[in-house]
C-alpha cells in the first residue's frame, strides 16, 4: 500500500519494545518493555469447554495467536499486571510524569489547530470552560483517536472541501479522506442459554457470591473481577478454502442484553464474532463547528455482499460449534440470534438486530503514499506543515485482531520517527 517501513519485519520490534511478556521473551515477543501482558487468571469449565468446541469443530488450538500463525482457539492474555489493567496511561505516561520537559493538562478540550503560513504552531483548547492557546516550536502530534483526530482535522481547515465550505471553515487543505475510510469490527452477540446455573449471570445474581468475588479482587486480585470481558479467543475461518482466518470469537461466561448493562437474569454465555477484514466503509463528519458537538459517526457495517455473506456464515458457523459433542450437553436454547432464523435473509436480518461495535474503529486519518491519503507513512499530515498523528486513525487498513496493541505500536514507531528528525 505504498507504507515503507510499515511491513512486518519493520513493526515487529515495535511490538517487542513495548512488551513486558509474562511467558517470556521469543522471536515474537519482547520482556521489559513498559506494557504489562499477563496470562488470564480466571476461568470457568465452561470456557474450557467452548475451546474444545472450536477444537472439535476443525480450528486448532493456539496458545499464541500473537506468534508463528493467528488460526486457532485458546485464553487471551490481558493488557494487566497482578490483577490491575495496564492502560497506556499506565504503562507509559506514570513513569513519564516527572520529567521537567512534560506538563500534563487535564480538563481540556482541544478545539483546534492554528498554522502560520500553512505550518501548524497553535492548539486551541478550553479548559474548564476557559479558552487557552498552547504553542508548539516544533511540531503537533495529534492522538486525539479514530473519531476525535479527524474531527480536530476538520474543525482545523483540513478535510473534504464541501464538508468544510458547508460549515463556512476556511480551506486550509482539501483532503477528502479525512474522516472517510471508517473501518470497524461488527461483533454479531450470539447468546445461547444453559442448561445448569454455570455461568457468571448465576455467580452475579447471588448477593453472597458477588461480595465473595469482590473479597477476592480486594484481598487476592482474582477472581471474576479481574478478568477481561472474555476469555476464550477463536480465530477460525468459515471456509476451509480461505486462507486465513476471516472471524473471530470474544467468548464470554455471561450475558446482557448489550454490553455495559447489567447481566440477564437467566443462566447463558456469549460467544461474539466478527469478521477481521470488512469490506464496508463509514465516515466521520463534523455536524458543528462547535467542537463540543460530536461528530455525525456513520459506520456503514454490513455494507458489501461479502460482509453479509460473512455475517452469516459466522452464524452457521457458530451453530455448528454449538451442536458439538463438547458444546451440546451445556446448550438448553438459542436466545440470540432467533432460533427460527434460518435463511440467508433471516440470519442476516438477525446480524443487523443482534450487532453492535466491538469498539476498533481505524482508519479515518489513512496513512498512505497514494494522493488521496491523509498522512505520509512518516505520519506527517499531507499539505500542511508540523503536524503529525499518531494513533489507529492512521491504519490503512483495520488490522486482523484487537486494536489495542497495533495502537500502541504506532506510538512507539512515531516516537522512534520524531526522535530520529530531530
Ligand atoms: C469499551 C472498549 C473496549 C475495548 N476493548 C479492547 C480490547 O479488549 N482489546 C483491544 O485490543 N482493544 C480494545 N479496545 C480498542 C482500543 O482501546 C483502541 O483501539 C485504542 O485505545 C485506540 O487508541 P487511540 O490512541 O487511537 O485512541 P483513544 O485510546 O481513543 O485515545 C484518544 C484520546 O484522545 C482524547 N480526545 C479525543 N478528542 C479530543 C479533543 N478534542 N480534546 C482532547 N482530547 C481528545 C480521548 O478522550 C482519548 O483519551 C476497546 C475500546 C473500547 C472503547
Amino acid at each position: 500500500m505504498g507504507c515503507h517501513g510499515w511491513d512486518y519485519e519493520s513493526v515487529l520490534p515495535y511490538f517487542k519494545r513495548a512488551e513486558d511478556q509474562e511467558n517470556g521473551e521469543d522471536e515474537f515477543h519482547g520482556i521489559g518493555g513498559p506494557l504489562s501482558v499477563s496470562n488470564m487468571t480466571f476461568s470457568r469449565p465452561i470456557c474450557d469447554d467452548f475451546l474444545n468446541a472450536v477444537a472439535e469443530n476443525g480450528t486448532p488450538i493456539n496458545h499464541d495467536i500473537n506468534g508463528a500463525t493467528q488460526e486457532g482457539v485458546g485464553y487471551y492474555q490481558l493488557t494487566a499486571k497482578n490483577g490491575r489493567r495496564c492502560s497506556s496511561a499506565v504503562a507509559y505516561l506514570n513513569r513519564a510524569r516527572s520529567r521537567p520537559n512534560l506538563a500534563i493538562i487535564t480538563h481540556a478540550m482541544v478545539n483546534r489547530l492554528g498554522f502560520t503560513d500553512k505550518r501548524a504552531d497553535t492548539v486551541h483548547i478550553t479548559r474548564k470552560g476557559e479558552p487557552m492557546q498552547v504553542h508548539a516550536n516544533k511540531e503537533i502530534i495529534l492522538s486525539a483517536g479514530a473519531i476525535g483526530s479527524p474531527q480536530i482535522l476538520q474543525l482545523s481547515g483540513i478535510g473534504p472541501a464541501a464538508l468544510l465550505q458547508e460549515h463556512s471553515i476556511e480551506l486550509l487543505h482539501d483532503s477528502p479522506d479525512v474522516g472517510a475510510n471508517l473501518q470497524d469490527h461488527l461483533q454479531i452477540r450470539t447468546v445461547y442459554k444453559t442448561h445448569k446455573p454455570i455461568t457468571l449471570n448465576d455467580q452475579l445474581s447471588n448477593p453472597l457470591q458477588k461480595l465473595s468475588a469482590g473479597l477476592q479482587y480486594a484481598l487476592l486480585r482474582k477472581g471474576p473481577l479481574s478478568m477481561a470481558a472474555s476469555q476464550v479467543y477463536a480465530f477460525c475461518r468459515t471456509r476451509l478454502a480461505n486462507e486465513r482466518p476471516d472471524i473471530q470469537y470474544h467468548f464470554q461466561p455471561l450475558s446482557s442484553d448489550s454490553p455495559g448493562e447489567g447481566l440477564n437474569n437467566f443462566s447463558a454465555f456469549t460467544a461474539s464474532v466478527c469478521q477481521l477484514r470488512p469490506e464496508s466503509r463509514g465516515s466521520i463528519r463534523i455536524q458543528s463547528t462547535n467542537p463540543l458537538k460530536h461528530p455525525v459517526i456513520q459506520a456503514n457495517y454490513l455494507s458489501t455482499d461479502l460482509d453479509c455473506q460473512t455475517a452469516v456464515e459466522s452464524l452457521r458457523f457458530t451453530r455448528k460449534i454449538m451442536r458439538t459433542i463438547a458444546m451440546r450437553e451445556h446448550v438448553k436454547s438459542e436466545h440470540l440470534p432467533d432460533p427460527l432464523a434460518q435463511t440467508d435473509e433471516e440470519l442476516l436480518q438477525q446480524a443487523r438486530q443482534i450487532a453492535n461495535t466491538i469498539y476498533h474503529p481505524t482508519s479515518t486519518c489513512r496513512m498512505g503514499a497514494d494522493s488521496r491519503s491523509v498522512v505520509d507513512p512518516q505520519l506527517r499530515v499531507k499539505g500542511v506543515l508540523g503536524l503529525r498523528v499518531a494513533d489507529a486513525s492512521i491504519m490503512p487498513e483495520i488490522v486482523s485482531g484487537n486494536t489495542n496493541a497495533p495502537t500502541i505500536m504506532i506510538g512507539e514507531k512515531a516516537a522512534d520517527m520524531i526522535l530520529a528528525e530531530r
